[in-house]
């Protein structure tokens, strides 16, 4: 007997518009194959207009590099803390390793699955009771849903900490009509191969002033001073994004809000067609607060639930993934402090990814449910 393979659904898989390309063959016409060019300043000019007037963007070759960078504009030093939402993607906390900085991870609410601004409150105030008041607060709008971010910034401006805006998985989504990426100090994005828009790979790093903005292009550009010969006063990195790649983030800046409707409608999908079901749970949108619904995810009752779900997606060759697990739970970080409540441990337990495409089929979206309503 044969079979034949089912088709592949990707858990979000890139999707160009279709401009990418001529963006793409400018750069080659012009020979600029270099990280820097037109393609570099148009693609910051863009994410700058789409957020605010305000903003100034450095795009770079990654969003991780971005995060890098952004504690580097806050001074963080050898031997500071830094505070870290624990429930979110290892990128946001390694840079702090890279600085030769200590993590203090921080758990979640509810409401949004973000960090938690009563838990944060009690971690600042235990570190200043220690005698080390810490330096920055890295906050992450996970799956594209914002933050608390009046709670979070009233807590920064209280005790005088920092926010770098981890906003790599937000692009798109906003509170109050106030785009995510613009609420910290430091703001960051990722153009990843699996985020909401891609180059392959890329990131920026969003400031407040051009001067912060030109500091991180000169530490992305091995902190060469302007002189004629290679002079340096500083270390330096390779941060830059390339002027081939811009090309593409030109071409998705031009989707962007189709991209961010796509996936609302996936969710909205999800929602109508299992959100009756008691055993599946989504996460909702809280007041004034918008979420580009990058990944749709789901609650289940238990990990055994979840877990008979994703194997029975992976045998019709359909990719789901549990929700991420916690920095405080992963061995390289367990020699760190933390402040848990056991919020996130249980959405680790209880969560599942579903595919969320921009490109998504409605005969996927049927695909899919029904193979989780077989089980739920
Ligand atoms: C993707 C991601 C990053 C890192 O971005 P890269 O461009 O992959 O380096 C950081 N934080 C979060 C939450 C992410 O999802």
């Amino acid at each position: 007997m044969k079979t034949v393979a089912k088709t592949k659904i990707w858990l979000s898989s890139p999707h160009m518009g279709g401009k990418e390309q001529g963006y793409i063959n400018s750069a080659f016409e012009q020979n600029w194959i270099a990280p820097l060019g037109p393609n570099v300043d148009g693609f910051e000019n863009d994410i700058a207009e789409f957020l605010n007037e305000e903003s100034k963007v450095a795009v770079l070759c990654s969003g991780t590099a971005a995060i890098h960078l952004g504690l580097k504009l806050l001074n963080i030093q050898s031997g500071d803390e830094v505070i870290c939402q624990s429930f979110t993607f290892s990128a946001s906390a390694n840079p702090i390793i890279y600085m030769g900085a200590k993590p203090v991870f921080v758990d979640s609410e509810r409401d949004t699955w973000n960090i938690c601004p009563i838990l944060l409150e009690k971690a600042i105030l235990d570190r200043i009771a220690n005698g080390v008041k810490p330096k920055a607060i890295i906050a992450v709008h996970l799956y594209g849903m914002p933050y608390k971010v009046k709670e979070i910034q009233a807590i920064s401006e209280k005790y005088d900490i920092p926010v770098l805006e981890d906003s790599a998985e937000s692009l798109g989504s906003s509170v109050d009509d106030i785009n995510c990426g613009t609420f910290g100090n430091i703001g960051v994005l990722s153009f990843n191969g699996n985020k909401i828009i891609t180059t392959s790979g890329g990131g920026a790093l969003i400031t407040k002033s051009q001067k912060e903005k030109e500091k991180a292009v000169f530490l992305a550009t091995q902190a060469r001073e302007q002189t004629v010969h290679y002079q340096h006063k500083e270390i330096g990195f390779n941060y830059r994004m390339s002027n081939v790649l811009a090309g593409i983030g030109r071409g998705q800046m031009e989707v962007l809000v189709e991209r961010v409707n796509a996936r609302r409608d996936n969710f909205k999908f999800y929602k109508k067609e299992l959100g009756n079901n008691k055993n599946i749970e989504f996460l909702k949108e809280p007041e004034g607060f918008y979420s580009n619904r990058w990944l749709t995810c789901v609650l289940l009752p238990n990990s055994e639930i979840r877990e008979s779900i994703r194997l029975a997606l992976e045998i019709e060759n359909i990719d789901s993934r549990p929700l991420w697990k916690p920095m405080h739970m992963q061995p390289v970080f367990e020699d760190f402090l933390n402040f848990s409540n056991g919020v996130s441990e249980e959405l680790f337990e209880r969560g599942l990814c579903l595919p969320s495409g921009s490109d998504l089929q409605e005969g996927d979206l049927k695909r899919i449910i029904n193979i989780i309503l077989t089980i739920t």
